[in-house]
């Protein structure tokens, strides 16, 4: 397991370097009211590319499953799309770059990798928060993950943003994301004359804002609300800066259902650092339905101690 963490985190590491010198440069006013998702979709295919590259140089038979494939970056209209991916990758060529991003085709099945080679887009363009998520899952079980949050520092000396990760039953660990030094993750002891702090997504469609805030007034006074992009809540709960990430299905999408990628990586760091996470109903979040939790209906997130109480709370409410 430890080759497979040291693999997972080197490539997630080289993956994130590249995700902020693209969001640096790219990501300008310009963009922003020109609503142009160029930058994004280039940090996407860049990030995916590395990723594969460096999982599959060292554990080719295991099948990756990533967000993205190059179906489109194939076509002739995207040449500039293409072009500008290269220029971020020196050294490789176009069919290296397309090809690697294909690796990530991989039958969410067995043991394989699942990989979002950016989570949160949305704050990626805002230039906020956003996680490179990368995980091992076997049989339906989450064996380790890595969380690569470049814009995520809980130590104003530290600028290169947090490299989360955990293995099935090693704890829980935080690094800088080219630091050496090592940090625990442990999550907060939730203490009940203590604030509760909420986690949200920043986006309105991501969630049930609405509900969210019913569960949140029950604290009163107590409650705390913060916006994140992307699994980087994860991060932070992991870290004990935060007791509570509510994520419940924004009733306009019904059947919307939750992509492995988007948690795996996150619920590993969260359990190994001594939290919960389950869906809505308190039931187990299940990995081995594919690419989806198409059992599971949103997903709550705790330090443990409040967890039967939100459950609770939403048996009430519904
Ligand atoms: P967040 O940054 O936490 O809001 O989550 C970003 C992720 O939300 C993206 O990676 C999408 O896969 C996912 N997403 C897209 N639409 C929905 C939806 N209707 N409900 C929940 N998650 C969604
Ligand atoms: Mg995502």
């Amino acid at each position: 397991m430890n080759d497979l963490l040291k693999t997972a985190q080197e490539a997630v590491r080289q993956a994130s370097e590249i995700c902020s010198r693209i969001q640096s440069r790219l990501v300008d006013e310009d963009t922003l009211t020109k609503k142009d998702r160029s930058p994004v979709t280039i940090a996407d295919y860049a990030s995916q590319a590395v990723i594969c590259k460096v999982l599959h140089d060292t554990f080719p038979e295991i099948p990756i499953v990533g967000e993205e494939d190059a179906q489109s970056l194939r076509e002739e209209e995207n040449r500039n799309v293409l072009e500008k991916v290269a220029e971020f990758l020196p050294g490789w060529s176009h069919s290296d770059i397309l090809d690697a991003i294909d690796l990530g085709n991989g039958e969410a099945q067995g043991r394989y990798w699942t990989l979002d080679p950016i989570d949160g887009t949305k704050g990626f363009l805002r230039g906020d928060q956003y996680a490179v998520a990368l995980a091992l899952i076997e049989s339906g079980e989450i064996q380790l993950g890595v969380l690569g949050c470049p814009n995520l520092s809980f130590d104003e000396n530290q600028k290169d943003g947090t490299l989360a990760y955990a293995v099935k039953g090693g704890g829980s660990y935080a690094t800088a994301i080219h630091g050496d030094s090592i940090r625990e993750n442990r999550v907060a002891a939730g203490s009940p004359d203590e604030a509760v702090r909420f986690l949200e997504s920043v986006e309105s469609g991501h969630a049930n804002h609405g509900l969210q805030g019913q569960i949140m007034s029950y604290f009163g006074e107590q409650a705390q609300s913060v916006r994140y992009d992307s699994q980087v809540k994860y991060a932070v709960l992991a870290a004990g800066k935060a007791d509570v990430y509510l994520r419940l299905p924004n009733p306009k999408y019904p059947d919307y259902r939750e992509k492995i990628w988007d948690h795996a990586a996150g619920v590993i760091v969260i359990r190994e650092a001594g939290g919960r996470a389950t869906d809505m109903y308190g039931k187990e979040l299940d990995f081995t339905q594919g690419k989806k939790l198409l059992n599971n209906r949103g997903v709550i997130v705790t330090n443990g101690t409040v967890h039967e109480t939100i459950i609770q709370l939403l048996k009430d409410l519904s």
